[in-house]
């Protein structure tokens, strides 16, 4: 990396927003790939040259620019919560910050225009003082950002009703930057030309702030369940998931061999030894909740009042959902991985039992509710006691064996994941990064 490059990007954002030293570019090159042991050992070593936090727009261009003047590598980063590595810089070069842009540009009940960098709880909370919602965020609702979510991530608390980042009318429109000699700023609204944006790693633009559909401001409760069975716990969510008798933001079931790796809920004795649980976030009261539970042997074991949802230092019970069951289960033990394996909503409870009698308690199974592609879907993040990648693949297989439809989570190359948009993203890159010089190394196929 030249001087003159470096001196060009001191004198664009100062001092104060670069970092040059080893230690912190090996510790900010890092996002959470290491929840997967094939990942871990394939990223560990790689880092960026030097990272460069623009804190105006004007500034995040010219960033752009110079880089791709001197053909450096650029990766955009949010808060490094990716699971995939795909904000890990495999080339070296420049990872680009964005959590310095963090203003919310434009609010009201129906939609958020947030700058890339704003964190998802500011949204949320920025939201509720006008009486709305976001429509749905994942677990990590406190640390990640506006842009990290919607090009690293996919779903979570909320996508029950309203799916994922790729459903039409969740992401409404996006300012993006090129990767070229001199950056075009583009607005992007339409649902095709967002099919480039959405998900996209990283790999087509730097998304400068994006347009978040937002929902009414609802009455939530927390509740955790116990029941007697597996069985009778996904019957309950299932229950919940397609009946509706109340709204549910999260529906997470998961198996009595998990529950224990949930410290803090074990203290409160919210999860009871041997039982399986059901987390669940309600518009709906206690007496309720249980009345519906008790239809399916279910006994409310704890209670989150509203007052108490998403206060700092009261117990979230999205904090032991999505991909933190898994991050409990490696506190626990660090041979614990995880998968993305789907069920069908209509033989959930038989393929689970198929693969149990099969794996035993080498495979625990934690099921979110949650719309997919317009489906009511019970997509796992099912735990993998893990002894090699043949072994996890193997699990995999069989999975996909009895029906189920997996993503894999243990690759960091965007076109090997299932769910990746195709065309689009291709189409995007060629017109918004021609040089590929956004985040390279994290697709199969060679751009030309
Ligand atoms: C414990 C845990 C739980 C999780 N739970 C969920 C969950 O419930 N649902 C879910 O979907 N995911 C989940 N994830 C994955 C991750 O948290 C989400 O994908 C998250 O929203 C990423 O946000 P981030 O700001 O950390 O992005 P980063 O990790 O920093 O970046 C993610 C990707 O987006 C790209 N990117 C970041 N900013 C920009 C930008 N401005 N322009 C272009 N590209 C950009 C990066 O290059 C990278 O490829 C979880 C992860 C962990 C560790």
């Amino acid at each position: 990396m030249n001087s003159t490059f470096l001196q060009s990007l001191e004198n664009c954002v100062g001092s104060a927003n670069i970092i040059v030293d080893a230690k912190q570019l090996s510790f900010w090159s890092r996002d959470c790939y290491w929840y997967s042991p094939v990942l871990k050992p394939e990223l560990d070593n790689n880092k960026a040259e030097v990272i460069v936090s623009p804190t105006t727009m004007a500034q995040l261009c010219e960033v752009i620019g110079l880089a791709v003047q001197h053909r450096v590598p650029i990766t955009p980063k949010g808060a490094g919560t990716g699971n995939y590595g795909q904000g890990v810089p495999m080339q070296g070069g420049l990872m680009l910050s964005m959590v310095k842009l963090d203003k919310i540009l434009d609010i009201s009940p129906s939609a958020a225009k947030v700058q890339a960098g704003v964190k998802l709880i500011d949204i949320e909370k920025a939201a509720r003082a006008i009486g709305a919602e976001m429509r749905f965020y994942p677990s990590t609702l406190i640390s990640s950002t506006a842009a990290g979510f919607i090009a690293g991530g996919a779903g979570g608390i909320g996508s029950l009703k309203w799916g994922t980042v790729w459903d039409e009318g969740n992401i409404l429109g996006a300012t993006i930057v090129t990767a070229e000699e001199t950056p075009r700023v583009i607005e992007v609204s339409s649902y095709a030309e967002m099919m480039g944006v959405i998900h996209n790693c990283g790999l087509t633009c730097v998304i400068a702030d994006l347009t978040y559909a937002l929902a009414p401001a609802q009455v939530w409760q927390q509740h955790a369940i116990a029941f007697d069975t597996f069985e009778d716990a996904v019957l309950f969510g299932k229950h919940l998931a397609f009946d509706a008798p109340f709204e549910c933001r999260l529906i997470s079931t998961h198996e009595a061999t998990i529950t224990p790796f949930f410290k803090q809920l074990v203290k409160l004795g919210a999860t009871p030894d041997g039982k399986a649980a059901v987390l669940l976030i309600a518009a709906a009261d206690q007496a309720t909740v249980a009345a519906a539970a008790a239809k399916q042997g279910g006994v409310i074991t704890w209670h989150g009042a509203h007052e108490d949802y998403l206060k700092v230092g009261k117990i979230q019970l999205s904090d032991f959902s999505y991909n933190h069951t898994t991050l409990w289960a490696m506190k626990a033990d660090e041979n614990w991985t995880y998968m993305q394996d789907v069920f069908s909503a209509d033989k959930v409870i038989e393929q689970y039992q198929t693969r149990k009698a099969h794996y035993g308690d080498a495979v625990l199974t934690h099921i979110e509710w949650l719309k997919w592609g317009g489906w009511i879907t019970p997509a796992g993040l099912s735990l993998v006691y893990f002894k090699d990648k043949q072994q996890l693949w193997d699990v995999m297989n069989y999975c996909e064996s009895l029906g189920m439809w997996v993503a894999n989570a243990h690759t960091h190359k965007l076109d090997e994941d299932v769910r990746w948009n195709g065309q689009p993203i291709l189409d995007a890159k060629r017109m918004w990064d021609p040089h590929n010089l956004l985040n390279p190394g994290h697709m199969k196929v060679a751009i030309a």
